[in-house]
């Protein structure tokens, strides 16, 4: 292998909670045929695999992952072909949505200012300020977890409110190597100040104040009300369980205020679940994905 494999890595360096115990096995493969070489390995050993982008959306245990947890950073191409921008997988969101822009490239600068990359962005379907990844994908390359590696086009009927293919049970073992996503052209200039306007206005929201994963609960339309104001309105802004918290600027913000262990967050998420659930009848969803071994939590 290319690439490199670590033991007992722990994961929240990988996390953007900053949380996390060790998963048994890390790799980081170079290349196509490393992932495929690592399949292979896993499957020999009957081993779990989690395939980890930018960790900006996961509560990984306390006690860690029991498997092989794949880094797909790597998965770095950028190149543009006719109107389609074609991303490997393993590079930053944000990053990538400014290069486009300064290349006159418009499409993806909604994404500017958001944490994590390509593939967990398309796995996601990741959204905000009124556009999502559904709206401009047009195909994306996966290997499956024979290592076969194919095109698939995206068909819109397919995704929806934070909803992607890759999440049903088929879709769910393959992993993403790059995507396509429809551009059109626009003036550089134009398209930094929109992307520029799009962070401070993260930033005045205190989306980077403290560690988190973004929102915690999904909106949901017919609540009335985002899930931020529901949890406002319940009086829990500030709300803590140990280290973590709602943090005091955003009721959808739940932070590690320091020394958060996974299992307070985990605990408050279900905490303020159940408090809006008595008090407004709303059963909210949650938006951060629980990765890892939860059994003795
Ligand atoms: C400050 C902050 C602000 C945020 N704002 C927003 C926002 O405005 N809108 C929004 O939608 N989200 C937001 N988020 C959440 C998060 O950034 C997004 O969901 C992001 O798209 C997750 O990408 P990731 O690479 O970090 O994925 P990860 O958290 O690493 O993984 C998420 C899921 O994607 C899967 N995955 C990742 N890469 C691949 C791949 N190559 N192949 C197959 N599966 C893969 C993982 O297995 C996992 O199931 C925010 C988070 C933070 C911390």
């Amino acid at each position: 292998m290319k690439g490199f494999l670590l033991t007992s890595e722990p994961m929240w360096r990988h996390t953007t909670f900053l949380v996390g115990g060790p998963a048994d096995l890390y790799a980081v493969p170079a290349d196509e045929k490393d992932l495929r070489a690592l399949f292979a390995a896993a499957h020999r050993n009957d081993m779990e695999i989690f395939i980890l982008g930018g960790g900006s959306n996961l509560l990984v245990a306390d006690s860690g992952f029991r498997g092989l947890v794949i880094d797909t950073r790597h998965f770095d191409d950028y190149d543009v072909e006719g109107k389609n921008l074609i991303l490997g997988a393993g590079l930053s969101v944000s990053d990538a949505a400014w290069r486009a822009g300064t290349a006159g490239l418009a499409g993806l600068d909604f994404l500017f200012g958001m944490p994590g990359t390509v593939g967990g962005a398309v796995w996601m379907n990741a959204r905000c300020y009124d556009a999502e990844i559904a709206d401009i994908i047009v195909w994306v390359d996966v290997m499956d977890r024979d290592g076969k590696i194919s095109r698939i086009p995206m068909n819109r009927e397919e995704w929806a409110y934070k909803r992607s293919p890759f999440q049903s049970t088929a879709g769910g073992r393959l992993t993403i190597l790059r995507a396509a996503f429809a551009m059109n052209s626009d003036e550089p200039d134009r398209l930094r100040s929109a992307m520029r306007k799009n962070r401070d206005d993260r930033v005045s929201k205190g989306h980077y104040k403290a560690p988190c994963a973004g929102s915690a609960f999904k909106n949901n339309r017919a609540f009335g009300a985002p899930s931020g104001v529901l949890i406002d309105r319940c009086g829990l802004k500030g709300f803590r369980i140990g280290g973590a918290a709602v943090s005091s600027w955003h009721g959808n913000i739940f932070i590690n205020d320091g020394n958060a262990a996974a299992g307070d967050i985990r605990r408050l998420l279900k905490e303020v679940g159940l408090r809006v659930e008595e008090s407004t009848g709303f059963r909210m969803e949650s938006e951060i994905l629980m990765v890892g071994d939860w059994n003795n939590e």
